[in-house]
């Protein structure tokens, strides 16, 4: 519902690319304007008659991404909860991703990330192309907006069995998976280090154990998954992009014991576990 309101202002306002904001505030009679502000990050005041108001904007919000956002998030707000006045957005309430109930918060977030990120158009930039952080960052680029909207967008997009995860002083924060991507992240849990020192190029995705992320796999030490990543020292975090390029699948305990009795010998194997017989 929330998506559909942004895909059909889109399609009314004949919007195409990177959402230029004039070409959405104009028209609802809104404006935008930064202001210095400790309380909140946006805002939103409805004029008394209901139609049209003001949307501000805390200037010291370092990027411009995070600012469009911002702004985008009070459109939800003025657009969808429309007995609401007065709005006021602080840190944790835009752009939180993991805020997953339905709530007003939540729902003026879904409408932003597809004003700014229409999954159509991101389909058809996409095309064939297969996974990585670098296509992820041109998708940014194209859209003007930030690296992890625009990395959660993707994997919402994506066809191929992939996830967004971030995490944050060394712990999983959030993931987010495609349609095709079955798999529980560690949310909450610790990740090995070695695993966030992001040293490869961007376009490179470099080949994981699974059981470093996934939980069900803990066990299983041959499965892997590949992993691109990019670090945002700014945050202490870590974004990473998981492609599951080859199906993982579960091993059950007769697998296992077939591939011991491979490796063993087999009379050993009966010594070992029928001494008595
Ligand atoms: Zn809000």
């Amino acid at each position: 519902m929330n998506k559909e309101v942004a895909i059909e202002l889109r399609r009314r306002l004949q919007i195409k690319g990177a959402l230029r904001l004039d070409d959405i505030t104009k028209p609802l009679g809104i404006s935008v304007k930064e202001v210095e502000s400790d309380g909140f990050d946006g805002a939103l005041v409805r004029r008394s008659s209901g139609v049209g108001g003001r949307i501000l904007v805390k200037r010291g919000i370092r990027e411009l991404t995070r600012k469009r956002f911002t702004a985008v998030h009070e459109i939800g707000h003025y657009l969808l909860h429309k007995d609401s006045d007065r709005v006021s957005c602080g840190t944790l309430d835009i752009a939180n991703w993991t805020n997953f109930e339905a709530n007003p918060e939540h729902e003026a977030d879904e409408f932003a990330s597809e004003l700014l990120l229409p999954s159509a158009e991101m389909k058809a930039s996409i095309g064939t192309q297969w996974p990585s952080l670098k296509l992820v960052s041109y998708l940014a680029e194209e859209f003007e907006a930030s690296l992890t909207a625009t990395i959660r967008k993707y994997c919402e997009v994506a066809t191929q069995s992939c996830a967004g995860v971030w995490v944050q002083d060394s712990r999983v924060r959030w993931f987010s998976g495609s349609a095709s991507f079955p798999h529980w992240i560690k949310v909450g849990e610790e990740v090995d280090a070695g695993l966030l020192d992001c040293n490869t190029p961007i376009e490179e995705m470099t080949e994981v154990r699974a059981s470093e992320w996934i939980p069900a796999f803990s066990e299983d030490k041959d499965s892997t998954l590949l992993q691109g990543c990019v670090r945002m020292p700014n945050y202490k975090g870590s974004l990473i992009l998981l492609w599951e390029n080859r199906q993982l699948k579960h091993r059950s305990a007769e697998d296992h014991l077939l591939e011991e009795l491979d490796t063993n010998r087999f009379d050993s194997y009966r010594r070992e576990r029928w001494p008595g017989k």
